[in-house]
């Protein structure tokens, strides 16, 4: 797989506007709660303020002489706006966690149903390691700066506003101080951020690179053995983790330009206001009050300031990761608007061309007109596009040219739920969901009752199901009951009869089975089939000798379609096939 497909294949990412889009779609969805939560911080910011104005004028009044008294009353107004801010801030915390914990739902619902939509092509292309990390590592990212970071951002930035403002109201001459530091703040951040989104990117997708690759070698570590790659598949994991290196050092490089610049920004308005103050209150310009206040001002400025540095980095991070789940929506979900229904049960094949790589093409313009009701058979040689033709036919994969239709009406313009019911596609992979057999089961049909569903397990012939101690409650999978595979098939089908599909496609439902499996398996897939078009991907010939039909495919094109004794009559590759297998 060289690098290019491979980022052609990545689940997209969505751009700096999509990002601020949905941010702003968070804070309007919970609006009062946001105008209540920013009136509780200004009030809680405000009563910050008041300390060191009063602590100015106690100096400006014991310079002036004033008794103890008015001293007195200013010291206990200190500590009531203390008190009083102390209270605010508690309470502003507590809202702006709770209006967090509100978004973070919003964004994990909107996730599952994202990702729940997604076509299944699209996430057998994009890897799972990709989707892993964006389900796990990003979503608490993007939890955790709404739960922390945000909330103390504005709290910080609404700080900072204010004392600003302050500064200038106690002394604008002391207020122009306190700006100096500002345009080298201003201008680092801007330079940091201006880097820092790609950087953060080219982390998360070097580290869902590396996530892939070890997903791959666990999921294939068979073939791996087998076939000796062993040597490759750590080399290839070790060039990543250099690749996730280079990424790091990357952000690491940012961080070490921005943190020493934004820590003497900060240090040179105190020293600048403590210099210039002292002149001007030399030659009388400012009280000394004044002076005091604002170079507490300046100090106090010091902590929000830090404290918005400390979670820009990871406000910026998060920022990456939203811009990844917001991603997921932008796929683009083939699916209409206004779907149509289908007018009959016919599936008509035309001109398919589908290709896997964009160059070469595995199907060669494939027609085929599947009759309603007749088992068809698809027979040819490994790697001649079987398994590609039945999962167009069952619209899972759109084909690059031409059509599939059902009833008149091609499968992309058939709503998507519509068609899961109608046409089903059956392979060799048996999932067995986490929970109970009843949610295994209830998958397929959520309004089926329990009847129903013993019911479908028993048309399998699952009859193992009625000797479990829990019946429908029994758990499944992790630690509960671990079932063989027969069983995980007869679920699997079980799960078909409850869907009541009019169309079944069979991809290897039974190829890979030792023989009495693969007979039980077969017995159970017997009743499936009754009544339904069924279109089996043959690997033994004795199911296409079985068949109505039987449809010939040799590399990516249709050379024979007809009944078993029609194609042995014509002599063609098909009764090649068959004299070899029957030894005559
Ligand atoms: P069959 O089912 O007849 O064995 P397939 O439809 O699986 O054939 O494959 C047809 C061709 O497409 C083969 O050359 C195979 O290597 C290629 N192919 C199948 N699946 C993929 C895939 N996911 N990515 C790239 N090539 C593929």
């Amino acid at each position: 797989m060289t690098a290019g497909t491979e980022t052609a294949r990545q689940l997209p990412v969505a751009d700096r506007a999509a990002v601020r889009r949905a941010a702003w779609g968070l804070i309007r969805a919970d609006g009062r709660a946001m105008v209540g939560l920013l009136l509780l911080s200004s009030l809680a910011v405000a009563a910050g303020l008041a300390p060191p104005w009063l602590l100015g004028q106690i100096i400006n009044r014991v310079r002036a002489g004033d008794g103890a008294g008015s001293v007195d009353s200013l010291t206990a107004a200190i500590v009531g706006f203390a008190v009083l801010q102390l209270v605010l801030v508690r309470f502003a915390r507590y809202a702006a966690h709770r209006f967090a914990e509100r978004a973070l739902v919003r964004i994990r619902a909107s996730f599952v149903d994202r990702v729940v939509a997604l076509p299944t092509a699209v996430v057998e292309r994009a890897g799972t390691g990709d989707l892993m990390m964006r389900s796990t590592g990003d979503v608490a990212a993007v939890g955790s700066a709404v739960g922390y970071a945000a909330p103390d951002v504005l709290i910080a930035a609404l700080q900072v506003a204010f004392i600003l403002v302050a500064v200038f109201v106690v002394s604008p001459l002391l207020g122009l101080c306190g700006l100096v530091g500002l345009p080298m703040m201003w201008l680092v951040a801007r330079w940091y951020l201006n880097r820092s989104r790609i950087a953060y990117l080219a982390e998360g997708a070097a580290r869902s690179a590396l996530a892939d690759d070890l997903a791959g070698t666990v999921a294939g570590a068979r073939t791996v053995e087998a076939l000796r790659l062993q040597r490759r598949r750590v080399d290839s994991g070790n060039r990543r983790i250099v690749a996730g290196y280079g990424t790091q050092l990357r952000t690491l490089f940012l961080r070490n330009v921005l943190y020493p610049v934004i820590d003497f920004a900060h240090s040179l308005p105190v020293a600048v206001m403590l210099f210039l103050g002292g002149l001007c209150y030399v030659h009388g310009i400012v009280t000394l009050g004044a002076v005091v206040a604002a170079t507490l001002y300046m100090r106090q400025l010091v902590d929000p300031l830090d404290i918005a540095l400390q979670w820009m980095e990871q406000l910026q991070q998060s920022g990456a990761s939203l811009a990844r789940l917001e991603g997921i929506g932008q796929v683009a979900i083939t699916e209409p608007a206004m779907g149509r229904e289908p007018a009959d049960d016919r599936l008509v094949a035309t001109a398919l061309h589908y290709t896997y790589d964009g160059h070469h093409d595995v199907l060669h313009g494939v027609d085929l007109a599947v009759r309603p009701g007749e088992r068809l058979a698809i027979v040819g040689p490994s790697g001649a596009g079987k398994s590609t033709l039945g999962r167009l036919l069952a619209g899972i994969d759109t084909p690059g040219s031409g059509t599939v239709t059902l009833g008149g009406i091609p499968l992309d313009a058939v709503p998507a739920d519509e068609l899961r019911r109608l046409v089903v596609l059956v392979t060799q992979e048996h999932h067995v969901f986490l929970g109970s057999l009843r949610d295994n089961l209830a998958i397929a049909a959520p309004q089926a009752d329990d009847d129903e569903l013993l019911a479908a397990l028993d048309a399998v012939e699952a009859h193992w199901v009625r000797e479990l101690a829990d019946g429908l409650d029994t758990e499944l999978g992790g630690n509960g009951q671990v079932l063989d595979v027969a069983a995980a098939q007869q679920l699997a089908l079980a799960r078909v009869v409850l869907v009541d599909p009019h169309t079944l496609i069979l991809d290897e439902a039974t190829a890979m089975l030792d023989p009495t499996t693969a007979r039980q398996a077969e017995r159970s897939l017997g009743a499936v089939l009754h009544g339904r078009t069924v279109i089996a991907i043959a690997h033994r010939l004795q199911t296409a000798h079985d068949a109505d039909r039987i449809a010939v495919i040799d590399g990516g094109t249709i050379t024979e379609v007809g009944s078993h004794r029609e194609l042995v009559a014509a002599g063609g590759g098909y009764a090649a096939l068959w004299r070899s297998w029957h030894g005559r």
